[in-house]
């Protein structure tokens, strides 16, 4: 039941930790005493609570689903993180980070995105409080993402690329933990997910646990009972430990992270990591990870950009191992399916990545306790053109 929280070495079983440069660690042990200390302080909690609300527009909603449980034989609840302000779950992330940040006297934000979504929410904050920011992106995903990129520039942030490698995700990760060492005095690096080196996993998982902390209340008051299981997409992992959280100590409910199974998980694309990875290091930390039969991290392959990352958070690794969590993986065609099924039943139109998670549902109905919560990690507007691409 503790798999959830990370003990003292930083580690979540035998997983996480520090891997990173010997110049970096004085930085995270600084994040780490300010995240302490201000986790309990209630100036910062009231501050958080209140950009949350009246900026983000939390709490966010809980939906029935009629028509799209009929299709799946269960009946379906969604936490519409969709409605919250930009259009997913990353917010409550970035929100505490730049409070964080602020708190700390850093002036300065890096952060690195594929797709965009993580580089978008951080451009965001970066604006509402007038700080400088640096984006990394891989020099493919820039070419790929014109429209995002341009959002961001509007926005006031700086968009770098990172030219090593594949020129994706992975790349800017790197370039930004390069720029990190260089200028670690003036500047906060806001990780989008729990991944990354001791404390992020920590810290992404508190700020994101006020998914699962109003989804349980909201449930209760609706439904009468908790849900037999809870669903949700695994990227690296920040939407599913944000709504676990709050029914992790319960062992009658299921708890089911679904990961990206891309064209298959025999075709050598997918970024099914949990379910088809072996324990590694990547960026900081001890996690499972895609690995090439050479021991080299294989590339990641999945139709939403958002679940297309070869590693995950070591939390999931731990609760993977426990088995107190199921993880699972659909196809793109299959995620594909469940966003025109959502859309076209509940009109609401989910993000790709998000569609995994509702995918589950649709090919495991008989796998799931109904009634079930799913984290509706984010809205669908944004991948429009790779839908009309593949239709
Ligand atoms: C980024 C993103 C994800 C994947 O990230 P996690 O850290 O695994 O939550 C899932 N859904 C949406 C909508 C996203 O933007």
């Amino acid at each position: 039941m503790q798999s959830l929280r990370v003990n003292r070495r930083g580690r979540y079983g035998d997983y996480g930790g520090r891997y990173v440069p010997e110049t970096l660690i004085p930085a995270l042990d600084e994040l780490e005493a300010a995240f302490r200390s201000l986790r309990r302080d209630r100036g910062f909690r009231r501050e958080l609570q209140g950009v949350l609300h009246d900026y983000a527009g939390r709490p966010t909603p809980i939906s029935h689903a009629p028509r799209f449980s009929e299709r799946a034989g269960v009946d379906v609840w969604l936490k519409r993180e969709d409605l919250l302000h930009t259009g997913a779950h990353k917010l409550n992330n970035t929100l505490g980070q730049v409070l964080l940040a602020m708190r700390m006297g850093k002036r300065r934000i890096i952060a690195e995105t594929g797709a965009g979504q993580h580089g978008l929410a951080t451009a965001t904050v970066a604006a509402r409080f007038g700080l400088e920011c640096v984006i990394y992106m891989g020099a493919e995903d820039i070419r790929r993402q014109a429209l995002n990129v341009y959002k961001r520039q509007r926005l006031g942030a700086q968009v770098r690329p990172g030219h090593s490698g594949t020129r994706t995700l992975k790349d800017a990760t790197n370039e930004a933990l390069r720029d990190w060492v260089t200028h670690v005095e003036s500047t906060f690096y806001i990780i989008g997910s729990v991944v990354g080196p001791h404390p992020y996993p920590e810290i992404v998982r508190v700020f994101q646990s006020v998914i699962g902390r109003e989804a349980r209340q909201q449930f209760r008051k609706a439904v009468g009972r908790h849900p037999g299981s809870v669903v949700a997409c695994v990227g690296g992992g920040s939407n599913a430990i944000g709504i676990f959280d709050a029914f992790i100590g319960d062992t009658r409910i299921d708890l089911i992270g679904v990961e990206a199974a891309g064209r298959g998980l025999n075709s050598g694309a997918h970024a099914a990591t949990l379910v088809r990875g072996r324990p590694c290091v990547l960026h900081g930390s001890y996690s499972y990870l895609l690995q090439t039969p050479e021991g080299q991290v294989a590339e990641a392959h999945s139709v939403s950009a958002g679940l297309d990352y070869p590693g995950v958070g070591p939390a999931h690794s731990a609760l993977r191992d426990t088995r107190r969590v199921t993880y699972a993986a659909v196809t793109d065609r299959e995620a594909l399916k469940a966003f025109h099924s959502l859309t076209e039943t509940e009109g609401i139109i989910p993000a790709l990545e998000t569609s995994h998670a509702l995918a589950y549902l649709l090919k495991h109905r008989t796998r799931v306790n109904s009634p079930v919560l799913v984290c509706l990690s984010g809205r669908g507007d944004k991948d429009i053109d790779i839908i009309r691409e593949v239709a």
